[in-house]
Formats: C-alpha cells, structure tokens, sequence
C-alpha cells in the first residue's frame, strides 16, 4: 500500500467514526430529548390531568346538552340520562359530613386557643370584610344598569314561594347551632312551620263588650259570641338536611378542648387525624369520576332547562347584572384583595383552584364540592392543613360572597319591577338582611332563593315575586356557587399567609418539644446503645 492510500484510508476511517459518532450523538440526543418529552406529558397529565379532563367535560356536556334538547326528553328519559351526574352528587354529599368533623377536630387541637383565637378573628374579619364587599358591588350594579324599570307584568313566573318570617328565619339559625341530638343533626335541620291557632270566643275576653252588645243590638252579641278567631303561631318543624352549622360548632369547641387536655387528648386527636387522611384519600378515588359525573350534571341540566325565550327583556338583563356582578367581584375584587395582603398572584392561586371552581360550577353546592376544594388546596396548592382543616368548612357552611351579592341585588331588582322607590335606610337594610341570609342558607343548591325571602320582607316587597327570577336561578346559582367557593379558598391563602408567624411558632414549638423529648430519651439511649456496643463484645468473645 502507498503512502498516500493509506493515508486516504486513514482519512475515511477518521470521517466515518467522526459521521459515526455523531450519528450517535444526534440519535442519543433525539432519544433524550423523546424521553424527555414523554416524561414531561407524563408529569404536566399527572398535575394537570384531571383539570383538563374536568374542563373538557364542561365543554362536552354543555354540547351534548345542547344537541340533545332537539329530542325533547320526556321528564323520566331526562332523570334516566342525567343518573351518572346524581351518583357524583351522593358520592360527594357522603363524604361532607365526616369531612367537616374530622377536619375541623384536628384542625382546632392542632393550634392552642391563643394561635386558634387569633386565626379565627383574621378568618371572621375576612368573611365579614368579603360579604359586605360583595353586597356593595351588587347593589351598585343593580343599581347603575336599572333591569328592572318597565314592570313587572308581562315577565314569566315560574314556581311557588314559602312564607318565612325573618324573627323565626334567624331564630332558626341560632337554634341549628346548637344541636339538641348530635345524631339527628347529621339528618336534619329545625324549621320552623305555621299553623292555625283558633283563638277563644270573644266572651271569653272580654265579658263588658258582650254585655254591652247584648243591651244594644242582639245580633251584634251574637256574632261576637260565636266568632271564633284564628290566628297564624310558628310551631316547631324539621327538613331532611344536614345541620352544618350544629356539627361546625360541636366540632370546632370539641376539637379546642381535645387540643387543651394535651396528652390526655392524644387518642381522639389520632383517631380523627386518620379519620380525615382516610376520608381524604376516598376524595382522590372519588376525584377520577368527577369529569364524568360533571359532563352529566351539567347536560342533564341543559337537556332540562326551560325555552330559554322567556329570558327575554328585563329578566335578562338582571341575568347580566348578576353575572357582571360576580364577575367583579370574583375577579377584581377578591383576588386584589389577596394580592394587597399577601403580595402574591392571585392568579396562580386560582389556577391551582380549576377543578375545584368548575365542580362548584357543575353541582351548585359548595358543601358537596368541599371535598374538592379541599384537595385543590392542600394538594395542588400546598396550603398549611391546620389553616384549611380549620378554615374551609366553616367558610363553606357560612362565608357565601356570592350568594350575597345575588340576595341584595335580587331584592333591589324585585323593589324596581314593582316601581318601589327605595330610600337610602331601606338599602342598608336590605343590605344587612342579605348579608345575615347568606350566612343562613346552606351550602346547598338554590339554597339562597329560600333565604331570600327573609332579605324581602324586611322591606316589605312582595315575597310572591321570587317566583318572577326563578326562571334563571339554576343557572346563577352555579355561578354564584363557584364565587362562594373562590371566596372561601382565597380566604384560607389569606389567613395562612396572616397566620404564619403563629405557625412558625408553632413548628418552632414542636421542634424544640421533639429535641427535649429526644434529650429525655438520651440515658435511655446510651443504655440501648451500649447494650448494642456489647453485643459484638459477646459475639467477638463467644467466636
Ligand atoms: N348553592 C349555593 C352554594 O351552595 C347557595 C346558594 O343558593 O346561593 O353555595
């Protein structure tokens, strides 16, 4: 071979391991690169999955739903389709209540009364601040966009409305929170009802008048004599309802004093503890039905909705106000609130709230959706448990912006329809009732239409005119819903981030109790360490 072949073939050999290796190179990266694309879906489905799914199952329902009203169901066909949407609702609602115990137990004797006391006066402030907030801006939008002028007669009714007095409506309230059976609380709510009472002949009463009578016109004493009276007397009732608010405060005083007895308190502290976990990890079972059940509820509602012509003219422009009202306050005026406060995005926040704000959305209840927020918040968002375990189930059960918002602007917009002018006294009241009528209602669908009676008769409007907005209220509802459940979650964000120095505390508290308790375990310690230490002596010596 010559020299200069063999030189050329040095040279190709050169090029082909050179072309080789990068060959290679190229395909071990491409691999990297594929791998790293699949780990990448695998890890963005694995965080965000079930929001996808959860959002595209809105969107599906809301379609299917749409295509579906051409074949106008009959009322049992629409029940059979909407089944699947009803078994999320049980699934949810069963797990509420031992939620609300479990987590408001341990959340309260995880913090001393002094750490519970100021955490729960920042969680107070804020529900107080919010609602108010929110009642604010429902007013001014009702009252700047005017639905109501033109009257209230040609507009569709739909319904009947039940007559509730606002002395017993808030008595009630007051009654529930302290259960007489704790049993029967998890079932049912007092309520109470009207009978007729007869009252006694006059005669009775009041002798003289009759005497009186008898000597000047006969006829007259009779009548007074036979007239017997009746009179309209709240008796005592019930409804088959969860008693929220009898369990929230059983559990939060039980929890505070299973908190104080300390060592003595540790098994039931325990028990609860794994109550809660246990109940949590059925939520993430129960989490990968949710988009399916969702897709049903919301379709079902749509296949079941009425011609939707009758939203025409003024109740659709209420339909806006209500929606541009919530919307404000959802969207600017909460998470601005978060983000003076904490000086964080409030959009982040909320986008680790999706799944949670979209099933409040699909079931109007955010009692049922609390699993989920839950969850969303501990999980997605990484709160502080002793903050949420405490913060969301009264939040759900009491703190309702939305359904506020849509009580003060519902009755104003009920005052414009009857041309009833009102003064500046009767908007504070209407105010104060609609705030104290979204504490009352339950976290339950369509609950704050029932409770809106009370905001009505404050003022004197007719309560029989809900029935002109019921047509809507399936759909406001949800989105009233969905505000509540934003509320409370930024809520919880707020209180954390208030709260963190009485956290840090805390975990300063219970590290320094873990050292102390390692340095009482020392001797002990030692003595198993030496005996460790001897034992290869022995078996060194027995060898
Ligand atoms: N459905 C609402 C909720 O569960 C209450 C309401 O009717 O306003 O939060």
């Amino acid at each position: 071979m010559t020299k200069n072949s063999a030189d050329e073939t040095i040279a190709v050999k050169t090029m082909e391991r050179i072309h080789h290796g990068f060959h290679k190179r190229t395909t071990l990266a491409k691999k990297r690169v594929q791998r790293m694309s699949t780990d990448d879906m695998r890890k963005f489905m694995k965080n965000n999955g079930f929001v996808l799914f959860t959002v595209l199952a809105v969107i599906i329902g809301i379609i299917l739903g749409f295509c579906l009203r051409e074949y106008q169901m009959d009322f049992r066909q629409i029940k059979y389709f909407s089944f699947p949407g009803e078994l999320l609702m049980r699934m949810l609602q069963m797990l509420v209540m031992p939620l609300i115990i479990s987590s408001l137990v341990t959340g309260m004797a995880a913090l001393d009364s002094k750490a519970s006391g100021k955490m729960g006066l920042r969680a107070v402030i804020y529900y107080t601040t919010t609602t108010v907030l929110a009642v604010i801006t429902g007013i001014i939008m009702v009252l700047i966009i005017h639905p109501g002028g033109g009257g209230k007669e040609k507009m569709h009714r739909e319904g009947k409305i039940e007559e509730v007095h606002s002395a017993d409506a808030f008595m009630d309230l007051v009654r529930n929170m302290f259960p007489p059976n704790l049993v029967e609380a998890c079932f049912k709510q007092f309520k109470t009802n009207y009978g007729i009472r007869k009252v006694k002949p006059i005669i009775a009463q009041n002798e003289t008048v009759i005497s009186d009578s008898v000597i000047n016109n006969f006829s007259q004493a009779m009548n007074l004599l036979l007239e017997v009276t009746e009179e309209m007397v709240p008796i005592p009732g019930s409804v088959n309802a969860v008693n929220a608010l009898g369990l929230v405060v059983f559990s939060m005083s039980f929890g505070l004093v299973i908190g104080k007895m300390k060592e003595d308190g540790v098994i039931l502290r325990d028990f609860f503890n794994c109550l809660n976990e246990a109940i949590m990890q059925l939520v993430s079972v129960i989490m990968w039905y949710a988009p399916m059940g969702i897709l049903f509820l919301i379709a079902g509602k749509i296949v079941e909705m009425e011609d939707m012509t009758v939203v025409g003219g003024q109740l659709g422009m209420y339909t806006i106000t209500v929606i541009v009202g919530l919307l404000i306050h959802a969207l600017i005026v909460l998470p601005l609130l978060y983000f003076f406060i904490t000086h964080k995005n409030p959009f982040v926040f909320i986008g680790g709230l999706v799944q949670a704000l979209v099933t409040a959305l699909g079931t109007s209840s955010s009692s049922a959706t609390l699993p989920i927020t839950f969850r969303c918040l501990e999980d997605k968002i990484g709160l502080d448990k002793r903050i949420t375990r405490f913060v969301l189930p009264v939040g759900a059960t009491i703190n309702m912006d939305g359904t506020a918002l849509y009580e003060a602007l519902a009755a104003i917009f009920i005052a414009q329809v009857n041309n009833f002018e009102l003064n500046f006294g009767q908007i504070l009241t209407i105010s104060i009732t609609a705030t104290a009528a979204s504490i009352g209602a339950a976290g339950i669908p369509q609950a704050g239409l029932v409770t809106m009676v009370i905001v009505l008769t404050s003022v004197g409007l007719p309560t029989d005119d809900i029935t002109l907005i019921i047509a809507v209220d399936w759909f406001l509802d949800r989105l009233r819903t969905t505000t509540n459940v934003l509320g409370d979650s930024l809520g919880a964000g707020i209180v954390e981030h208030l709260s963190r120095h009485e956290l840090q505390k805390m975990d300063a508290e219970a590290g320094n109790f873990v050292i102390e308790e390692n340095e009482m375990k020392k001797p002990y310690q030692l003595i198993c360490q030496d005996k460790e230490n001897e034992k290869p002596i022995d078996s060194e010596t027995k060898m």
